[in-house]
């Protein structure tokens, strides 16, 4: 059995429809597919309808973007109820914030490059989250570099002279939300420092006081070191332990499958879960 626990579309910054994330799931050879957008549920119908199709099971989450003392950070939530008002006002919120920081962020760039607010639209699906990659692929339509990555090394980076920060609930506060709407909730790849600074494991240990259930330990961003410490982390915080491709579509090199999660796991996480039921073909 191969499960993928953590994917996005282009509800948030994926380049594929929900149904085509979950069609390329099933071409991939994956028997479960988790879809994960950030902050956002918009993906959930249109993948189960295609996940009944295509014969994969479907396990509906989502990314949650949180803020600790300005290090930007993300908790997966899995089979949360996607109507519960906590988690949905702090998404919502997020949501709202994001729109106005990249409006900033394309402000600052329009000085140096010829682009616009106009341009980035073009990229997001209505709806959907907006974040940095849609700026990064404006800049691609528009020329000024030749792909995303391209756009994060010179424009985008956390800490470039062009980039903001949104608002995000604090870490502890969203374990707390995706608990409470019957969610179970993971810490997404804790020790990715090649993209920014990490979280101290004190911040990590307050969230698993808080009921967080596991760590997404194998992920492309972590080294050798990080995947140990992580399975350290794990045992010593009594967590479960995932691997997960965080999958873009075109969007990056994350490959569907690359990394996978125990099933055992994927039991664990049925059981702790009460909002919505994994969907099985
Ligand atoms: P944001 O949520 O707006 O802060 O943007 C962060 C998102 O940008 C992450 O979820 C990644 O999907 C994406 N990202 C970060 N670095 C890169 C990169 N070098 N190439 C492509 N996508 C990236
Ligand atoms: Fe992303
Ligand atoms: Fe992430
Ligand atoms: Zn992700």
């Amino acid at each position: 059995m191969r499960i993928d626990l953590h994917t996005h579309s282009n509800a948030s910054d994926g380049t594929q429809s929900p149904a085509e994330v979950v069609s390329s799931a099933a071409e991939s050879g994956l028997d479960v597919v988790a879809l994960t957008d950030h902050d956002t549920t918009a993906g959930w119908v249109e993948a189960a309808e295609a996940a009944a199709r295509e014969g994969v099971a479907l396990v509906r989450g989502i990314e949650v973007s949180c803020n600790y003392e300005g290090i930007s950070i993300h908790l997966l939530g899995y089979l949360q109820d996607p109507t519960a008002p906590g988690l949905l006002e702090e998404l919502e919120r997020s949501r709202e914030s994001r729109e106005a920081r990249a409006q900033s962020i394309v402000e600052r760039l329009s000085r140096v490059v010829p682009l616009t607010w106009d341009d980035v639209l073009k990229q997001v699906e209505p709806g959907a989250t907006v974040g940095r990659p849609h700026i990064a692929d404006a800049m691609v339509a528009k020329g000024i570099v030749a792909e995303r990555g391209e756009a994060f090394e010179k424009y985008l980076y956390d800490g470039s002279p062009f980039y903001e920060s949104h608002y995000a609930p604090d870490p502890v506060t969203a374990v707390r939300l995706v608990r409470q709407a019957g969610g179970v909730a993971v810490m997404a790849h804790p020790f990715a420092s090649a993209r920014g600074i990490v979280v101290k494991d004190a911040v990590i240990e307050a969230m698993a006081a808080e009921g967080m259930a596991g760590l997404e330990v194998y992920h492309r961003d972590h080294s050798a070191d990080g995947v140990q410490h992580g399975l350290d982390l794990a045992a010593s915080l009594d967590l479960f332990v995932t691997g997960s491709s965080d999958y873009h579509g075109e969007g990056k090199p994350n490959l569907l499958g690359e990394n996978t999660t125990d099933p055992v796991v994927l039991q664990q996480i049925e059981a702790l879960a009460h909002g919505v039921k994994v969907l099985r073909p």
